[in-house]
C-alpha cells in the first residue's frame, strides 16, 4: 500500500507530536502535493482506510494505542513560501515561524503574532491559530485546498468562518494545501523588534523546554483557564509524568508519560476546577487514535 508515496510504515506518533506522546500509525506519508494527497486519498478510499491529517503535531494528543489507518503530514515536502508586494503565499507545510520571518525580511507586518507558535499553516489557520491580540483571521485572505474526493477548494477569509480556535476546516472536511496572507507595509527594523518582545514574553512565561502541547484547554468565557487552574491549587499535580506546569498553569505537560496518564490529568483537572469553580473547561488540543496498544 502507498508504495508510490513518501511514506512510513508504522510510523511511532510520538516522533511527530510536540507532546513526545503517541504509539504507531500505521502508516504516515508526506505528500508533495495536492494531487498526491487526492492520490493518497483514492488509494485508501479503495482499500476503505481511514485518513487522518495531521500538520506539525503542536496541538495534537495522539493515545497510546496509535492511528489506525493512513496519517498525511502535510509538513515535510509542502513547504514553499513566496512574497508577492504585500502578499505572502505559503503552502501548508510551511512552518509559521518561518513565514512570520520572511514577512518581517520583505517589512511586512501582521504576523508577529505567529512567531512563536510551533505549528504549520494548514494548523494554524485550521485552528485560527493567535496569541497576543493576533490570530490568522485577521491576515488571512484566501485558503485553497483539496477534498477527499479530489475536488479542488477555494475559500475566502468569510468563507472559512473562523471563529475561537476554529474554523471551516473541520465541518467542511478538507486538507488546505496553500494559504495567501495579505498583510501591511511596515519597518523592517520594529517588525522584528516586535516579534522578538512577543518571544521574550513567551519565553518568560511558558514552559518551552518541555514536550507540551501549548495550552491544553480553550479560554472560557470570562476566564483565563490558566488562572482557574492555578487558583485551584492545581500547579505541579500529576498523573504519573504527566504534570500541570509550575511555569503556566495552563500547559500541562510530558515529562516521561503515557497518553493514558495524560488523558486521566486532562480529565483530572476538569473535573476539579468544574468541582471547585464551577467552570467547564473544553479541550483545545485535538485527540486522535485509539487507547488499547
Ligand atoms: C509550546 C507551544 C506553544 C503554543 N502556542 C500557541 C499559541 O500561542 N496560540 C495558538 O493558537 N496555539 C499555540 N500552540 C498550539 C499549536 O501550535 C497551534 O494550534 C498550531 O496552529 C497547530 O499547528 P500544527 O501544524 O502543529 O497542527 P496539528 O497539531 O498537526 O493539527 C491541529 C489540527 O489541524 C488539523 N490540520 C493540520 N494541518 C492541516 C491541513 N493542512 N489541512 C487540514 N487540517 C489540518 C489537524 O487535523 C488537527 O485537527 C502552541 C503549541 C506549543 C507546543
Amino acid at each position: 500500500m502507498f508504495e508510490s508515496f513518501d511514506v512510513i510504515r508504522n510510523a511511532e506518533m510520538s516522533q511527530y507530536t510536540t507532546l513526545r506522546l503517541g504509539g504507531p500509525a500505521d502508516w504516515l506519508a508526506f505528500p508533495r502535493s495536492r494531487e498526491e494527497i487526492a492520490a493518497m486519498y483514492a488509494e485508501a478510499g479503495d482499500a476503505g482506510i481511514p485518513v487522518t491529517i495531521i500538520g506539525h503535531g503542536s496541538n495534537l494528543l495522539v493515545l497510546d494505542g496509535g492511528i489506525r489507518g493512513l496519517v498525511i503530514r502535510v509538513e515535510k515536502n509542502m513547504r514553499e513560501i513566496r512574497v508577492e508586494g504585500n502578499r505572502i503565499i505559503a503552502q501548508a507545510g510551511a512552518m509559521l515561524g518561518t513565514v512570520a520571518r520572511m514577512a518581517a525580511e520583505a517589512g511586512l507586518a501582521g504576523l508577529e503574532f505567529a512567531s512563536g507558535i510551533p505549528g504549520t499553516v494548514g494548523g494554524g489557520v485550521t485552528m485560527n491559530a493567535g496569541a497576543y491580540d493576533g490570530e490568522m483571521a485577521q491576515v488571512v485572505t484566501r485558503v485553497d485546498g483539496v477534498e477527499p474526493d479530489g475536488t479542488p477548494v477555494s475559500l475566502s477569509n468569510g468563507e472559512m468562518a473562523f471563529g475561537y480556535r476554529t474554523s471551516a476546516v473541520k465541518d467542511r472536511n478538507f486538507v488546505v494545501t496553500e494559504v495567501t496572507f495579505e498583510l501591511t507595509e511596515g519597518n523592517r527594523e520594529e517588525i522584528f523588534a516586535r516579534m522578538s518582545d512577543l518571544n521574550a514574553r513567551r519565553a518568560e512565561k511558558q514552559p518551552l523546554d518541555v514536550p507540551s502541547a501549548g495550552s491544553t484547554f480553550k479560554r472560557p468565557e470570562g476566564y483565563f483557564a490558566a488562572a482557574l487552574i492555578d487558583q485551584c491549587g492545581l500547579k505541579g499535580y500529576s498523573v504519573g509524568g504527566a504534570m500541570v506546569s509550575m511555569k503556566h498553569a495552563g500547559f500541562l505537560i510530558n515529562q516521561g508519560t503515557s497518553s493514558a496518564d495524560y488523558l486521566a490529568l486532562m480529565r483530572k483537572v476538569q473535573s476539579i476546577v468544574l468541582e471547585r469553580a464551577n467552570v467547564h473547561l473544553e479541550p483545545e488540543i485535538r485527540v486522535l487514535g485509539s487507547e488499547e496498544e
